[in-house]
């Protein structure tokens, strides 16, 4: 594994750029950004279904539509879900990326950076 020559601007993790390799935890194509266990988390909070799945949706419509509590980002321990994400991601850049949801999962209420991240 090559050296970390920078830290996740979320959560500080080391990184090393210009990479695609997975096992380097890779920030690829960029001198700065996030590792693979946020860049996993931000695609996830971009589907909107995944997104309501783990953090629920309030009541709507004049309560026509009652809340729904969040499964919390604890779902992605299950086989099931994991699979499903795996498949979806599979058809993305991080293809291939091996994630430690375990990683997604301990760090999915950390704080983005104000300036880089626009949901
Ligand atoms: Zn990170």
């Amino acid at each position: 594994m090559q050296k970390p020559d920078t830290n996740c601007l979320r959560c500080g993790k080391p990184c090393r750029t210009g990479t695609p390799a997975p096992e380097s935890q890779a920030i690829m194509e960029a001198s700065k950004g996030y590792c693979t266990d946020c860049m996993v988390t931000r695609f996830l909070l971009g589907i909107e279904s995944v997104r309501n799945m783990v953090e629920g949706t309030p009541a709507s419509g004049r309560d026509l539509v009652a809340a729904r509590r969040g499964l919390g980002p604890q779902a992605f321990r299950l086989p099931h879900i994991q699979q499903a994400m795996n498949t979806i991601l599979n058809w993305t850049q991080l293809s291939g990326t091996r994630v430690d949801w375990e990683q997604v999962i301990e760090k999915w209420n950390l704080p983005w950076p104000k300036t880089l991240m626009a949901l």
